[in-house]
């Protein structure tokens, strides 16, 4: 599914909310949880500042719809990210049978921009969702935000 102007502008929150990671000293990523009737159900960024490396808002996302949302509600719900989830919040996505996902920036762009920059690499792999949950409908990236999310990697990644 290509993306729309809704979904660009969903996108551009997730982004607001990396910003504001990255502002919080934590890492640059942001995520929303959106019903089928287009209501912001959950927002949250990144949390790993305070030492838990798997505070990740995907993760966040998929245990808040596990405890508040029924099978029907979760698979109907669609979650927007800055960058695309890692496999820990794709597997968790697709275990609690959330819907669509739409991302900005992938994660082999990021891998790249780490190598590129000599950044340590993350110490798990930067798989697409597909090659951990190849029945998820995916959609990304959104060329609009490349540079932004970009500049964001940057200020908290490069060396
Ligand atoms: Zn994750």
């Amino acid at each position: 599914m290509a993306l729309d102007d809704q979904d660009i502008r969903r996108l551009g929150r997730c982004v607001e909310l990396a910003r504001a990671a990255v502002a919080a000293g934590d890492e640059p990523f942001g995520s929303l949880l959106v019903d089928a009737d287009g209501r912001i159900l959950f927002e949250d960024h990144n949390h790993v500042a305070g030492g838990d490396a798997t505070a990740h808002p995907e993760l966040a996302i998929a245990q808040w719809a596990a405890a508040h949302l029924s099978p029907d509600q979760r698979a109907r719900a669609t979650v927007y990210t800055s960058g695309e989830h890692c496999p820990m919040c794709s597997a968790a996505h697709a275990w609690v049978g959330l819907g669509r996902i739409v991302f900005a920036v992938a994660s082999a762009q990021l891998s790249r921009w780490l190598a590129d920059w000599r950044a340590p690499l993350p110490p798990v792999a930067t798989l697409p969702i597909s090659a951990i949950a190849p029945q998820l409908t995916v959609d990304g990236p959104a060329a609009q935000y490349r540079d932004e999310v970009m500049a964001l990697y940057a200020a908290k990644f490069r060396p």
